[in-house]
């Protein structure tokens, strides 16, 4: 996985049924729906961790932005 060391740092401290939570609230916009999706990436964009990732479903890329507080 590619993670920049400062989402790494935060993805670490998220909790495992947090995590799960994450995973299953991507919104695939191929499938048009909200889907699971496999994590592969994540890096910070402003105050936001982007987890970035491809859809369990049909694989297209998938972002899911987390409001950092
Ligand atoms: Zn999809």
């Amino acid at each position: 996985m590619a993670f920049t060391p400062e989402a790494q740092a935060i993805w670490d401290k998220v909790p495992e049924e947090t995590r799960a939570k994450l995973l299953d609230s991507g919104f695939c916009t191929r499938c048009l729906a909200t889907r699971h999706f496999d994590l592969t990436e994540a890096e910070l964009r402003n105050k936001e961790l982007a987890l970035i990732g491809k859809c369990g479903t049909c694989g297209a890329r998938v972002v899911r932005l987390v409001q950092l507080n």
